[in-house]
């Protein structure tokens, strides 16, 4: 298996439906500077909704920072009102889409079978995909969390060769933890991952070594640096704290700081 050591610390903000292009060009104008220096030894990627993805990619740009969409469509382009195609995503410069986050699957009745297609679409468009997986607060208390995730993982990534798996980023988001303020003790997030990294490492021992797996739920900078001071947790995917410029780069200090 890797070490940590070869795993760059990624910390991802999730904007969720938070922000108009004013509001996220004020975002930028706070945080781009002053998260200059810590770029050198942290990937910091950031996730506007997509209206906010040009004006984000053009603030960012030269400047080693990520910008990632939300959701994608798997379809080339077609009649699908309301629905946004990778290409036209890949055109906008963005460089990665978070694919599968439980609010998708809950909410709008994202499919493993549709994640299925977008994971291998996603990576033909050039985006690196950031695949959310993670159990539901009924299903950790019924002892199910491994089984739901080999379910999801072996789902969700059934349209990649094994040569593709080092290409994704995995975040494991339990739900009861996202937008809850409850975070999953550090034990708990970081056994979690170990367990979705040896399913992966069933499929190519390789992959799962090199493949960044991400922890989300109610992470803060009070919390950040015990959680990824973890050698299995190897970054965040932060909503609520990524919305204030100063609570994102104290977390993504922290990352720079492990
Ligand atoms: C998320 O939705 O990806 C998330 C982790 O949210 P929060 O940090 O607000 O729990």
């Amino acid at each position: 298996m890797g070490t940590m050591a070869d795993r760059r610390p990624y910390i991802a903000a999730n904007w969720k439906m938070h922000k108009t292009i004013a509001e996220a060009e004020r975002f930028l104008d706070a945080f781009l500077p002053a998260v200059e220096p810590l770029v050198e030894s942290v990937d910091v990627v950031l996730c506007p909704p997509f209206l906010a993805l040009q004006t984000t990619v053009e603030a960012c740009r030269g400047k080693r920072i990520g910008v990632a969409a939300q959701n994608a469509h798997e379809q080339a382009e077609g009649a699908f009102t309301g629905e946004v195609s990778l290409a036209m995503l890949a055109e906008t410069g963005v460089s990665g889409v978070i694919l599968g986050h439980s609010e998708r699957r809950q909410l709008f009745a994202e499919t493993d079978e549709a994640l299925a297609r977008k994971l291998p679409a996603a990576l033909a468009a050039g985006l690196e995909p950031i695949l959310c997986v993670g159990e539901s607060e009924s299903e950790r208390e019924a002892g199910e969390t491994e089984a739901v995730l080999k379910r999801q993982l072996d789902a969700d990534l059934a349209g990649l060769g094994d040569d593709q798996l080092g290409e994704i980023v995995i975040a494991y988001e339990p739900i009861w933890a996202i937008g809850t303020g409850r975070t999953a003790t550090t034990d708990q997030a970081a056994e979690t991952i170990a367990v979705i990294r040896a399913q992966i490492a069933e499929r190519d021992a390789a992959a799962a070594a090199a493949t960044r797996i991400l922890y989300g739920g109610s992470v803060k900078p009070a919390n950040a640096a015990e959680l990824l001071a973890q050698p299995d947790i190897d970054g965040a995917l932060v909503g609520g704290a990524s919305l204030d410029p100063e609570d994102f780069l104290a977390i993504v200090a922290a990352a720079a700081t492990v």
